[in-house]
């Protein structure tokens, strides 16, 4: 099983930072989890285009997590030799997202039908969507998932997910804070990957910028790199995968943010720019 972190950025726009989405791979399956800004890029950079892509599995439905499905959808119906229909997965309110993208692509579309014979014979831009709730559980290929409630409240549904395969294990939480369910969805997982803020430098940082109150809101509802690994130490999980930084880390800061988690973990971290790769 790999996981890699394809955008490890979050709604600040970052030059370096793609939006959250993350890369995992494991029997046979190339399962995208989010799909936020750039991700095809990153997709690319990971040898994995979305014509590669098995599934899409949605957290929640803010915008720096969803806000290039789009992309992904698109480039992979035109990029594929045979189109199958995309399987999405995501929390209450999906289909109407899906749907609401859709309508957004329409002229596309026909722009693409008008001009390619082969695309209109096959059954267009398809997609399918599955509304999941926490205890569901579904396949894909060999790869088993279940669902889990997290806590980002006042956004609501929010989900996470736990990817099994071979014998491994990945709980890949989304945004939250740290909660029983999230304890339950990480439990003896060989990768828990957490989306994470630096609760010191967004006090230091909130007084200095015009939207500093609302900068300031952003910590009642995600883990801090300490939180993330006091879950990592309470789930007995093998290894802690920081992503989502905010603010998003300086070129060779990762270090910093690893010590602040080693106060709470004892186990590996991984911390790093997008297309850090992990295996278990
Ligand atoms: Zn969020
Ligand atoms: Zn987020």
């Amino acid at each position: 099983m790999k996981v890699t972190l394809l955008g490890t950025g979050s709604p600040l726009p970052s030059a370096t930072c793609a939006g959250p989405s993350t890369l995992v791979q494991a029997g046979g399956q190339n399962i995208l989890v989010d799909a936020g800004r750039a991700v095809v890029m990153r997709l690319a950079g990971a040898m994995c285009p979305p014509p590669l892509v098995s599934a899409v599995l949605l957290t929640h439905l803010h915008s720096d997590h969803i806000c290039d499905l789009n992309d992904v959808v698109t480039t992979r119906w035109v990029a594929s030799p045979a189109a199958t229909p995309l399987d999405i997965w995501g929390p209450v309110g999906t289909r109407a997202m899906v749907e609401g993208m859709i309508a957004m692509l329409a002229a596309d579309v026909s722009y693409r039908l008008d001009h390619h014979d082969d695309l209109r014979a096959g059954i267009g831009m398809a997609v399918n969507v599955v509304e999941v709730e926490p205890g569901d559980s579904f396949h894909i290929g060999e790869v088993s998932v279940s669902v889990h409630r997290t806590d980002h409240r006042p956004v609501a549904p929010t989900i996470g997910f736990r990817i099994e395969a071979g014998g491994k294990s990945a709980a890949l939480a989304g945004d939250t804070i740290p909660c029983p369910e999230l304890d339950d969805l990480c439990r003896g997982a060989d990768l828990y990957v957490q989306t994470v803020v630096r609760e010191d430098l967004v006090r230091t940082f909130a007084p200095l910028v015009p939207i500093g109150e609302r900068f300031l809101d952003i910590l009642d509802y995600h883990s801090t790199v300490q939180q993330a690994a006091q879950t990592a130490s309470r789930a007995g999980v093998g290894t802690l995968v920081l992503t989502h930084y905010v603010p998003a880390i300086q070129p060779g800061g990762e270090d910093e943010w690893r010590v602040l988690a080693a106060e709470h973990f004892s186990g590996p971290i991984v911390v790093g720019p997008d297309l850090t790769s992990v295996e278990a």
